[in-house]
């Protein structure tokens, strides 16, 4: 058996590490490749020596030390995305960061496991013109579409009526719009099923990770707007369900691990033997309950939705006004009630710039940044 090297940019975060638990079971099939982080240079220092790959990077290499032989800078990113021993690369880097890695690794026709969605949001255009050129190729390790791409299975487009993405409902679930107001960072970073990176905590709290989750799924399987819905289901153990033509429904379940995306985004089409994660127990995960989406409470749901549906560089000023607000509230410098109003008001301002250029994109990204920094920062 050939073992497959495997990049993992962002290895020092929440999925990052995830991945490499799984790896070290499948040393057989995947050896990795490449390793990068942000800052976080004693674990990534840990990890190289376990893993030993042939790169490593950390984007602020020097800052409290240099580490010699690594790469650094934000082109450490590009050095992973592209390294010849890498025929996958897995993108755990948070945010609109990933996007350049995204679309270089897609250009050298590799396999990228992305779950850096905010790359897709951002720059869905780009990314799919890059896959296209490149012959590179997209596979989720976002569990939601891991669950529809398994679902659906390869048949085509025209046989699908609709997806139902499940969402969790996150921490806020039951809260009123009063008591939303009052909202902690304490309480937004409990989330009741998924242990994951502060940011996406958050995003899961205002429901703004649905709504990239939404665009995600728009660009990743092709569909219109009108054929992607979302349903609470507090469990999270189905993982979404795809509606066929016929009236069919498929589900994929599964106990809340990303080990389990994660390896599927590594080994998709195929399945291999792995027993990482707890076997599948219908009784002990019931009940299983499903329910609206209260959208009057989670405003950022809908903004982001609509900024999908508007297209241009509106879901790429929905994404950065997003991780600017979640920023501030995460430095304790906004209230949770804000991070609605900052990404409408960024919409309000910028969504209508023109263009869905690789220039316009990163312009509108900045733009927003700017807008919520300006009036919300102070
Ligand atoms: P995290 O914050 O735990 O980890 C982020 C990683 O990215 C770290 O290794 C960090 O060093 C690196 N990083 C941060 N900023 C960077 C920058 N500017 N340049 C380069 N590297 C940088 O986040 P996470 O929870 O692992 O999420 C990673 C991505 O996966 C996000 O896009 C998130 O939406 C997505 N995702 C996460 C989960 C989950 O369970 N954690 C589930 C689905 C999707
Ligand atoms: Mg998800």
């Amino acid at each position: 058996m050939t073992s497959r090297g495997v990049a993992i940019l962002g290895s020092t975060g929440s999925i990052g590490t995830t991945a490499l638990r799984v790896l070290a079971r499948q040393r057989e099939r995947f050896h990795v490749a490449a390793l990068t982080a942000f800052t976080n240079a004693g674990l990534l220092a840990e990890q190289a020596a376990e893993f030993e790959p042939a790169y490593v990077g950390l984007v602020r290499n020097g800052d409290e030390g240099s580490h010699p032989g690594w790469g650094s800078g934000d082109a450490c990113l590009i050095e992973a995305a592209t390294h010849t021993g890498a025929e996958i690369v897995l993108n755990a880097v948070v945010g609109a960061a990933g996007l350049d890695a995204t679309l270089a690794a897609l250009e050298c026709g590799k396999r990228v496991a992305l779950a850096n969605k905010e790359s897709l949001v951002m720059g869905g255009s780009l990314v799919t013109a890059a896959a296209e050129r490149g012959g590179g190729e997209l596979v989720p390790v976002d569990s939601e579409h891991s669950a529809i791409l398994q679902c659906i299975a390869g048949r085509p487009t025209a046989e699908v009526r609709r997806l139902v993405i499940t969402a969790s409902g996150g921490p806020f679930r039951r809260w009123t719009s009063k008591q939303l107001e009052n909202a902690t960072l304490a309480d937004a970073l409990q989330h009741p099923t998924w242990r994951m990176g502060r940011k996406i905590t958050v995003d899961s709290a205002t429901l703004a990770n649905k709504a990239l989750e939404v665009i995600e799924a728009h660009y990743l399987f092709n569909l219109p707007y009108d054929r992607i819905e979302v349903v609470v289901h507090p469990q999270s153990v189905v993982h979404s369900l795809v509606e066929f033509v016929d009236g069919s429904v498929l589900a994929q379940l599964g106990v809340p691990s990303m080990e389990l995306p994660i390896l599927y985004a590594l080994t998709h089409p195929d399945r291999v033997p792995d027993s990482g994660v707890p076997r599948f127990d219908p009784v002990s995960l019931s009940p299983l309950t499903f329910e609206p989406l209260r959208t009057e409470q989670f405003p950022a749901f809908a903004l982001g939705v609509a900024a999908g549906r508007r297209g241009g560089v509106a879901p790429a000023v929905f994404n950065a006004s997003n991780e600017a607000a979640v920023a501030l509230f995460l430095d304790g410098r906004i209230r949770f009630g804000d991070i609605g109003v900052a990404i409408a008001s960024a919409i309000d301002a910028l969504a209508d710039l023109p263009g869905d250029t690789q220039d316009s994109i990163l312009r509108a990204d900045s733009a927003a940044r700017r807008h919520v920094q300006e009036q919300f920062g102070c």
